[in-house]
C-alpha cells in the first residue's frame, strides 16, 4: 500500500485553526484589541462595519511592526510574546500563541498597516485568504491598523451561520467592554456604522465603569479589596438594591484577562446570599491577582477559561472579601471618586513582597524569649513531643534511638514552620482570651484579631497532614490494644488504595482476613483511646468529602483528618493553648482561610471601634 500521510498546505492548515480562535466578528475585535494592548498603545479605536460582516477596523499608537515582522505575523503559530514552555507561567500579554493574525487573514480579506517606532515608512500588506496579494512601503502613523474585510467570504457557511446585526453587534460590543475595563490607562473608541456608541477616555475603574453602564452606578458601587499572602482581590461590586434580573454585568479578570466561573461566580453569590430578591443577579467587577505559577492559562484558544491550582482557596477569598465589602458598605456609603485608586497593572504587583497580612504583622517580630517559648508551646500542645524531649536522658540507649528520630522530624518541622513562616506574628501574649469558647481574641497592632478557633486548628492540621502524606513524617503512637475492624467491600478497597498515603499520616495497620484490618498504631497527635472511631472517622469524612468535592485524594485524606481531629467551637481552650494556636497559624503557609475556604480571623481597625464612639 502507498503512503497516503501528507501534510495540510498552510492555508487549510490556517483555515482549521481559524475554526477555533475566530467564531464571530467579536473575536476577532477581540484578538486585535488585545494585540494593540500587548504592542502597549495607549489610544485604541474600533470601527465596525455591518456588525462586523463587512468591516472590522481596529486603529492603535502602539510600538508598530517592522517590514519583516509584519510579514511573519501573518505566520501561524508566529508570536513575539514568548519564546520558550516556561514563559506560558509567567505571561505579562494577553496574546502568546501566535494564531490570531494567521487565522484572521485565512478567512477574510485583511489589510495590515504598520509602522514601527524607530522606521521611516509604514508596511502595508493586503492578503486574502492566507494569500499575500501584495506587501508595499507606504506612508501612514506610527502604531498599527488592521482591517478585516468580509469574514468569512470564503466559508459561506460560517457567514451563512451569522446572527442578525444587532446580535453580533452586541458580542461585539461585550468584548470590546471587557478589553476597556482590564485597560483603563488606554483611551478607547468604538464606532459602530459611523456612530460613535463608545467613547472613553484613559482613568480611573469607577469612572470607566460609570462611562461604559451608566451615571447611575456611581452611587452603586460598593470597593472591594482584600490582598492575601496567595492572591489579591481589588475591584467593585453593586449595592444589593442595584441588583438586575439579567445577568450580562459580572467580571472576572485574572491577571487581567477575563475570565468565565461558574465557580468563582458561585462565590460572588453565596456572598450575597440572603439580600437579593430572587431571580436577581448583582453588577461585579473583580480582579484578581494571582502568580502566574498558580494558573494556566493555556486550556482554551478562546482564553476565557482558566485553570487555577487551589480553586477552593480563591473561592473563599472571593466570598469573604465580598461579604466584607457588603458588610461594610453600610458605613462607608459612596465612593469618593477622586481618591479612587487606578489599580496598577495586575501582573506588575505579582512578586511583590509586602501584603496586607504581612504589613500587620511585620511589626511583631519574635523577641530571642519568644522564639524560645514557641519551642514550650509545642511541647504543650504535642504530648509525644514533650515525652520524647522531657525524658530523653532518662531512656536507655535503644530507646534513644527511637527517639532521635522523632526528635529530628520534629525539628524539621519546626524548621520548616520557622521557614515558611512569612510573617512572623508576636502578639502581645498576654492579652489574649477566648470568646464564648469560639474565638481566641488578641491585641494586634492595627486594633483587635479575632480567629476562629475551629477553622485555624483545622488549617494548622490541615497543611501538618499534608506535609506528613508528602514527605511520610507522620508520627505514629503505638496502640495498648491493637484494634480491628471490619469495613464493608467498597470501604476496604479504599482503604487499600490510599494505604501508603493513610500510613504516611501516622496510621499502622495491617490488612487480616477479607475486608478487616488490625490497627497498632495512630497519629501521635489524636487522642488516643478510640482508634476504632478515629479510623472510620476519617474512612467517612473522606468519603464525604469525594462526594462533594473534587479534589486530589492527598488533600481529601488531609482535609479529613484535619476536620476530625481539629478541636471544635464550645471548647475551653488555655492561655498557653491559644499562644500555640496563633502562632502556629501564622507559621502557616496559608493562615487566612480554612481547609473549606472560610476566613479564619478577622481584624477589627481600632480606626473601626474609634467611629462606634465619635
Ligand atoms: P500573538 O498575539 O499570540 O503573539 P498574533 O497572531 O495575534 O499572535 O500576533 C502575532 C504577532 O504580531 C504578535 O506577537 C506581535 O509581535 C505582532 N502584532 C500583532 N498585532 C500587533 C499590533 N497591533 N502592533 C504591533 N505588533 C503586533
Ligand atoms: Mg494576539
Amino acid at each position: 500500500m502507498p503512503d497516503i500521510i501528507r501534510l495540510l498546505p498552510d492555508a487549510i492548515a490556517n483555515q482549521i485553526a481559524a475554526g477555533e480562535v475566530v467564531q464571530r466578528p467579536a473575536s476577532v475585535v477581540k484578538e486585535l484589541m488585545e494585540n494593540a494592548v500587548d504592542a502597549k498603545a495607549t489610544d485604541i479605536k474600533v470601527i465596525i462595519k455591518d456588525a462586523g460582516k463587512s468591516l472590522i477596523q481596529i486603529i492603535d499608537n502602539g510600538i508598530g511592526m517592522t517590514e519583516t515582522d509584519a510579514r511573519m505575523s501573518l505566520e501561524r503559530h508566529a508570536t513575539s510574546k514568548i519564546t520558550k514552555a516556561e514563559d506560558l507561567f509567567s505571561l505579562k500579554t494577553m496574546g502568546f500563541r501566535g494564531e490570531a493574525l494567521a487565522s484572521i487573514a485565512a478567512v477574510s480579506q485583511m489589510e495590515l498597516r504598520t509602522k514601527s517606532v524607530d522606521g521611516e515608512l509604514a508596511t502595508t500588506i493586503c492578503v486574502e485568504g492566507s494569500e499575500i496579494k501584495s506587501q508595499e512601503p507606504t506612508t501612514g502613523e506610527q502604531g498599527t491598523s488592521i482591517s478585516v474585510k468580509n469574514l468569512f467570504y470564503n466559508i459561506p457557511a460560517r457567514r451563512n451561520f451569522l446572527k442578525s446585526n444587532s446580535v453580533e453587534n452586541k458580542h461585539i460590543i461585550d468584548d470590546f467592554q471587557r478589553v476597556a475595563l482590564a485597560n483603563r490607562d488606554i483611551s478607547f473608541s468604538l464606532f459602530i456604522d459611523n456612530n460613535e456608541v463608545l467613547s472613553l477616555p484613559d482613568g480611573k475603574l469607577s469612572q470607566r465603569i460609570v462611562n461604559i453602564f451608566g451615571k447611575q452606578y456611581r452611587e452603586q458601587l460598593v470597593a472591594c479589596k482584600e490582598e492575601t499572602p496567595h492572591l489579591q482581590i481589588e475591584g467593585y461590586i453593586g449595592k444589593p438594591e442595584s441588583a438586575k434580573k439579567s445577568r450580562g454585568e459580572q467580571f472576572f479578570f485574572v491577571n487581567n484577562r477575563f475570565i468565565r466561573s461558574n465557580y468563582l461566580n458561585h462565590a460572588v453569590l453565596g456572598a450575597f446570599e440572603g439580600l437579593l430578591p430572587e431571580g436577581s443577579y448583582p453588577f461585579y467587577i473583580l480582579f484578581i491577582t494571582i502568580d502566574p505559577k498558580h494558573i494556566d492559562v493555556n486550556v482554551h484558544p478562546t482564553k476565557t477559561e482558566i485553570k487555577f491550582d487551589d480553586e477552593r482557596t480563591v473561592y473563599g477569598i472571593i466570598k469573604s472579601t465580598v461579604k466584607q465589602s457588603l458588610g461594610l458598605h453600610n458605613v462607608v456609603p459612596s465612593i469618593d471618586f477622586s481618591v479612587d485608586v487606578n489599580f496598577k497593572s495586575a501582573t506588575e504587583k505579582v512578586g511583590q513582597a509586602t501584603t496586607k497580612a504581612e504589613r500587620d504583622y511585620s511589626q511583631f517580630k519574635r523577641t530571642p524569649l519568644e522564639d524560645s517559648n514557641i519551642k514550650h508551646w509545642e511541647n504543650i500542645y504535642d504530648d509525644a513531643l514533650t515525652a520524647s524531649k522531657l525524658n530523653y536522658e532518662d531512656l536507655s540507649d535503644e530507646e534513644k534511638g527511637e527517639s532521635i528520630t522523632i526528635e529530628s522530624s520534629a525539628n524539621q518541622m519546626e524548621l520548616k514552620d520557622l521557614q515558611s513562616n512569612q510573617e512572623p506574628v508576636s502578639l502581645e501574649k498576654s492579652n489574649v482570651f477566648q470568646l464564648h469558647n469560639k474565638y481566641i481574641v488578641t491585641q494586634v497592632k492595627s486594633g483587635m484579631m479575632f480567629i476562629n478557633q475551629q477553622g485555624a486548628h483545622e488549617r494548622i492540621l490541615f497543611e501538618k497532614y499534608l506535609d506528613n502524606i508528602q514527605h511520610q513524617t507522620g508520627m505514629s503512637q503505638q496502640s495498648l490494644f491493637p484494634q480491628s475492624v471490619t469495613l464493608n467491600p467498597s470501604d476496604f478497597s479504599l482503604v487499600m488504595e490510599m494505604e501508603q498515603e493513610i500510613k504516611s499520616l501516622g496510621f499502622v495497620f495491617e490488612v487480616f482476613g477479607k475486608n478487616d484490618i488490625v490497627i497498632n498504631g495512630i497519629p501521635t497527635d489524636v487522642i488516643s483511646g478510640d482508634e476504632k472511631s478515629i479510623f472510620e472517622g476519617l474512612i467517612e469524612q473522606f468519603k464525604q468529602n469525594k462526594s462533594e468535592l473534587s479534589i486530589p485524594l492527598r488533600e481529601n485524606l488531609a482535609r479529613s483528618m484535619a476536620k476530625r481531629s481539629a478541636i471544635k467551637q464550645g471548647q475551653t481552650l488555655k492561655a498557653e493553648e491559644m499562644n500555640f494556636m496563633i502562632d502556629k497559624l501564622f507559621a502557616c503557609s496559608n493562615p487566612n482561610y480554612d481547609p473549606g475556604g472560610n476566613s479564619i480571623f478577622y481584624i477589627l481597625d481600632t480606626n473601626r471601634i474609634d467611629s462606634f464612639f465619635n
